[in-house]
C-alpha cells in the first residue's frame, strides 16, 4: 500500500514529536537524582557531618522521604543529592 501525502507528513509529524521527546525524557530521568556540583564545590560540601554540626540540624537542609534519605539544599539549587549527615561550610543552626 501507497502512503499519500497527507499520511506521509502525519507520520513524520509523529515522529519529530517523539524525537523532541527524547531530551526531555533524559532531563526528568537526571533530575531524580541530581547534584549541583559547582556549590557543593564552593560550599566545600562533605557527605560526613563535621563534629555535632550536619545537614539534619542545618535549617537548609530539605528532608527526603524519610529521616535517613537523601535530601536537598535551599543553597544547592537542584541538588537531591544531600546526605543528612553532610556538612558545608554554609551550615546554619536550626
Ligand atoms: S547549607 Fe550545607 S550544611 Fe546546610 S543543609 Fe545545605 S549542604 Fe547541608
Amino acid at each position: 500500500m501507497k502512503a499519500t501525502p497527507t499520511q506521509r507528513r502525519e507520520f513524520l509529524k509523529a515522529g519529530c514529536a517523539a524525537l523532541a521527546m527524547i531530551p526531555v525524557i533524559a532531563l526528568s530521568g537526571r533530575a531524580a537524582a541530581a547534584t549541583n556540583a559547582a556549590m557543593r564545590s564552593s560550599l566545600k560540601y562533605q557527605d560526613k557531618p563535621e563534629g555535632d554540626k550536619q545537614c539534619s540540624n542545618c535549617m537548609h537542609f530539605v528532608p527526603g522521604k524519610t529521616a535517613t534519605a537523601n535530601g536537598g539544599c535551599k543553597l544547592m539549587p537542584g541538588d537531591t543529592e544531600i546526605s543528612p549527615h553532610g556538612y558545608c561550610v554554609g551550615w546554619t543552626k536550626k
